[in-house]
Formats: C-alpha cells, structure tokens, sequence
C-alpha cells in the first residue's frame, strides 16, 4: 500500500504563485488544484489575494509601491507556511516583477521552493469574462487602476509555466500545472 492510501505522505512543502490578470483564472484553477492535491495526501492552503486584504494588507491601496508591500507581506507568509511542509497556493495578481523576484529571493534564501505560474488571459478575454465587474466598471469610469487595463502588468521573464486558459478546460489547466509541480519533485 503506497502512502498514499495511509493518509500520511510526508511531502516538501512549496509556493505556487499563480500570477496574473484579475480574472485570468488564477483562484479557479486553485482551487480545484487543492482538491486533487488534498486527494494525493499533500497538505496545502491558499492565501487569496482578496481575503489577505481584508486583513493582512488591509492598510494598503494599490499604487505601485503597496502593491509591491502586499506582495512582499504575502510572500512572507507564504514561505513561512510552505517551510512547514505545506503546498502554498497564492492567486494573487503580482503585477510588478521586483516584488515577484523579492519573494523568489526569500524563498531562495530559506531553501523553500518556489514555483511562479504566469496565467497569462489575455486582456480581451478577462475584460469578456468579467467575473467582478470590474472591466465595465473601469470602462464605465467608475475606477482606474485596474490591472492590465490602466494600470501596469510586467509579464513575468521567469516563469516556470505559462498558461494561457483561453481554449482550454479547467480540468487541462490544472492538469498543466500539475505537471510542472511533478517534474519539480513537489507532487
Ligand atoms: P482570477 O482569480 O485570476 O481573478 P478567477 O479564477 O476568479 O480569476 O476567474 C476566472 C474565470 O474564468 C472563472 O469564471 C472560470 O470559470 C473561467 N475559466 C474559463 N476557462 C478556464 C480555465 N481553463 N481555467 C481557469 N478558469 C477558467
């Protein structure tokens, strides 16, 4: 019987960050990556961009620089908890590559591995999704600043995978991502 089956497998623990556009995709295939994560034995949780700031980052805004404190303070945490052998699932935009690359070092330092997935939508197809409203709501001139959109995105150079959910299922992302986390050893 594989260990597996004895509920107990004694696993590394990671940071997969799924950077993107709002609506690209990133919390969706998260969570349906953490069911059939769960299912293999693994412990993990998720820190969501919009919960964490609620709390942890609620006194930020979203210029450039409390974008990039949010996700330094994000990253903290993440590898904190990744160290302890659980699989860190952050959806959270990222948009600027400095606070990417300031939570890879970290994780680098500590010995924690970390995995950067670009869910790369398009712009057209998020704006066409709109799962918060916030496309109409930008273009209405209710908002600005909205990611993608007026607001800047840096594409990530060093990704360890980049999706493009367009034409694709949920069930053929996560199967994408699960491979990448099978050829680095973390599942
Ligand atoms: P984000 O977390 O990046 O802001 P969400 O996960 O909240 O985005 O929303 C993505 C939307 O796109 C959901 O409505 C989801 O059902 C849809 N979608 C369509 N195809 C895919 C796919 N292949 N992978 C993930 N989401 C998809």
């Amino acid at each position: 019987m594989s260990a597996a089956h004895l509920g107990t497998v004694a696993t590394a623990g990671a940071t997969i960050w799924l950077t993107g556009l709002s609506g690209a995709g990133k919390s969706t295939i998260s969570e349906a990556l953490i069911v059939r994560l769960r299912e293999a034995g693994h412990r993990v949780d998720i820190l969501d961009g919009d919960e964490v700031r609620q709390v942890l980052t609620a006194d930020l805004g979203f210029s450039r620089e409390d974008r990039i404190t949010n996700v330094r303070r994000i990253g903290y945490v993440a590898e904190v908890v990744a160290r302890n052998g659980v699989l860190a699932l952050v959806p959270v935009i990222a948009p600027y590559a400095e606070a990417r690359d300031s939570v890879r070092e970290r994780h680098e330092k500590a010995g924690t591995p970390f995995v950067l997935i670009h869910v790369a939508t398009s712009v057209e197809v998020c704006a066409e999704r709109d799962v918060k409203g916030l496309y109409a709501k930008q273009k209405a001139g209710l908002m600005s600043g909205l990611t993608g959109v007026d607001d800047p995105y840096e594409d990530p150079t060093n990704a360890d995978l980049r999706l493009d959910t367009a034409g694709r299922t949920l069930d053929e992302s996560v199967d994408a991502v699960w491979a990448v986390l099978s050829a680095r050893g973390l599942v």
